[in-house]
Order: structure tokens, then C-alpha cells, then sequence
């Protein structure tokens, strides 16, 4: 059976935009595809320390895994958590493929020249943590790894790395598919960016500093009607979708389709010819705040056990798949 592969950093709380734009969308993919994949949901601890973790990385954890549960995860026997500090094979593997991937291609990774900031003083983690993400995807023989387009680079480096693994010694790794293929499996949500809610011409990310320019998925639902009725339009006085002219309105119209599940065109059209912007934001404002009652009260009802449970049961699992690949590595170098 092929494997859908999927984590998110829960270095702290998540926007709006990551719950419409990764969290919703990987849960239905999920509920869509765990009768014919293994659909492995992990939490990656070990790239979280490459930089500040808000809080405790453990509750943390425990969080982000409730998160896709309150998104309406449906389990089965295929849908496995795990934490990737839990499974040692992982920084195993990693070593393995450092000695295998070379500096001139690691060092091309634009995310690294970005968060470096060609600064000698960064972590060699940040330097390394691709290496760290194609070990967390060939030691389950990932096909499909959602991710948003930054990590993009990240899936061919592992393509590559595999392919010459595999060149040199038998075919040990499942190549994932291309980022292509990758983005026609997730369908058209993938690739969707709710706006800041302050500057529109900007996305919502939950590291910037205004508070009024993003949700978070823990406002109280009061907080965020009245950051969605702050939100900046503009002076043209029609709701028309139009990201480059209205970026504030649109954003509204999208966030309301994402909500209410709703064709994009069916909200622009049901908008068509209005020209108040307050009649928007009060629909959507009612629209976030009834989705963060649901999903809160949904969280509230999830005990640390119950997801205690689901770790201890994954990373059993996880072990087992995880060390029979390494080990399979392990023997090629003569290790073992
Ligand atoms: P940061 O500001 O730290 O980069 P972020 O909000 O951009 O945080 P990431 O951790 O970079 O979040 O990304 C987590 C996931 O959320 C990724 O899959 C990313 O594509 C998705 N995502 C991030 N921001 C948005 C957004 N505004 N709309 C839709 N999806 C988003
Ligand atoms: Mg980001």
C-alpha cells in the first residue's frame, strides 16, 4: 500500500490561513484516500528546534495533533500519528544521506539562502533540515507529500537523492512523485492563499507581529468578528473579485467560500452588483466566528490521552517501517 505523507510544524498556534490553506484540505485528503494509503500524519520536533518554539513543544504537539481531529479527521487503521523524535530512524537515515547529497545541492535550497540570510551564525540545521525531510519521506516509501510550494525544491532534492541511492545500490527507495503530479493529487484547494487581513497585498502568516492581520484558530470567536470588520478594504465602492485592484474584498469572498465550502463563483456571483462592504464583513465575521466555535468546542472535547493513545499505536508502526528501511540502507554500506 502507497503512503500519503503530511506534518506541520507546531512550533505555535495556527491562522486562519493555515487551517483553510494546509490543515482542511490535508484532512480531506486523508478522509478521501486512508482506504487505499497508509496516511501518516507526524509531527516534526526535530525541525521545530531548528528555530524559537512558542510554549512547550510537547502540549505543543499534543495541539496540533487534536487540530486534525477538530478538523474531522476520521481515523481508521490506515491513518497513523506519530512525533519524529520518537522514531530514531529519522536522524539515522539523515547522517546516512549527508554522506550521500552534496554541498553544491544542499547549498541551493532557496529556503536556506533565505532563512540563513547568508549569515554565518546560522544553525547548521537550517542548512541540513532538507536532508532530515527526504529521510522522513523515504523511510516510509512517501509517494505523496502535501506541501506548500516553498518546500517544493525540498521534494526534487529528495527525488534526486533517491534516484542516485538507488542507482548506485538497488532499488531501496520509492521515488515520491514529481512536485507536479504532487499538485494535481491535491486538487485545486492546494495553492490557496487567504490574505492578510490588514496589508491584502501580503498573505496571512501566523509570524507576523500585527494581530489585527491574522486569525488564529484560538481567537475567541468575539476577537475575531472584530478583526474581520477591521479588515482593510478600499474606496472603490463595489464588491467585485479582483486580487490585484480589491485584495481586501476578495480575500473576504474567498475566506467565506472556504468556510461555507461554497464554489468561489457562487459567492462572487451571490455579491454581484452589491456595493457594501459592511454587509460582507458581517457575513463573514459570522462565518469565522461560527467556524472557530465548532472547531473549539471540537478541540475542547479531545482528551491528551486519546491522542497519547493514537502516538503510542503510531509510533509502533512507525518503528516498525522506519527500521526495516534503515536497516536495508544500513546493509548497503556494510554498517550492518
Ligand atoms: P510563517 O510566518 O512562520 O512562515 P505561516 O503562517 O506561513 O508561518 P507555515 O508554517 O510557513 O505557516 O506553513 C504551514 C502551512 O500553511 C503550509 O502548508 C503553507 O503552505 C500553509 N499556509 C501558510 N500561510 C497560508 C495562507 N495565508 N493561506 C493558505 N495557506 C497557508
Ligand atoms: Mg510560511
Amino acid at each position: 500500500m502507497k503512503t500519503i505523507l503530511t506534518g506541520i510544524r507546531s512550533n505555535s498556534e495556527i491562522t486562519l490561513g493555515n487551517y483553510l490553506g494546509a490543515l482542511l484540505p490535508m484532512v480531506r485528503l486523508a478522509n478521501t484516500h486512508s482506504d487505499e494509503y497508509n496516511i501518516n500524519i507526524f509531527v516534526p520536533d526535530l525541525h521545530s528546534i531548528i528555530s524559537e518554539v512558542d510554549g512547550n513543544l510537547h502540549q505543543n504537539t499534543i495541539r496540533s495533533l487534536k487540530y486534525y481531529l477538530a478538523s474531522g479527521l476520521v481515523l481508521n487503521k490506515n491513518v497513523h500519528f506519530y512525533r519524529q523524535s520518537y522514531v530514531p530512524a529519522h536522524s539515522e537515515l539523515c547522517w546516512i544521506l549527508d554522506c550521500v547529497a552534496t554541498m553544491g545541492e544542499t547549498s541551493r535550497m532557496i529556503q536556506y539562502k533565505e532563512k540563513s540570510k547568508g549569515q554565518d551564525s546560522c544553525n547548521v540545521g537550517i542548512f541540513n533540515y532538507p536532508i532530515l525531510m527526504a529521510a522522513d519521506i523515504l523511510l516510509y516509501d512517501a509517494i505523496y507529500v502535501p506541501i506548500g510550494e516553498d518546500q517544493f525544491q525540498h521534494i526534487e532534492l529528495t527525488r534526486n537523492l533517491a534516484t542516485r541511492f538507488n542507482n548506485k545500490f538497488g532499488d531501496i527507495f520509492t521515488i515520491p512523485a514529481k512536485t507536479s503530479d504532487q499538485v494535481k493529487f491535491m486538487g485545486e484547494e492546494e495553492g490557496v492563499r487567504v490574505r492578510d487581513l490588514i496589508n491584502p497585498e501580503k498573505k496571512m502568516s501566523k509570524s507576523t507581529l500585527a494581530e489585527n492581520s491574522k486569525i488564529m484558530m484560538n481567537d475567541s470567536p468575539e476577537r475575531a468578528k472584530k478583526k474581520i470588520m477591521s479588515a482593510t478594504t478600499d474606496s472603490l465602492g463595489r464588491i467585485k473579485f479582483d486580487m490585484w485592484r480589491q485584495p481586501g474584498v476578495s480575500n473576504l469572498m474567498l475566506i467565506e467560500s472556504l468556510i461555507q465550502d461554497e464554489p468561489l463563483q457562487d459567492v462572487i456571483s451571490s455579491w454581484s452588483g452589491e456595493t457594501r462592504y459592511g454587509e460582507l464583513k458581517k457575513k463573514v465575521a459570522e462565518s469565522v466566528a461560527s467556524l472557530l466555535t465548532d472547531f473549539q468546542s471540537k478541540l475542547e472535547q479531545i482528551s491528551d490521552d486519546e491522542i497519547l493513545n493514537l502516538l503510542e499505536e503510531g509510533e509502533s508502526y512507525a518503528n516498525k517501517v522506519a527500521n526495516s528501511k534503515l536497516l536495508e540502507v544500513q546493509k548497503v554500506f556494510g554498517l550492518r
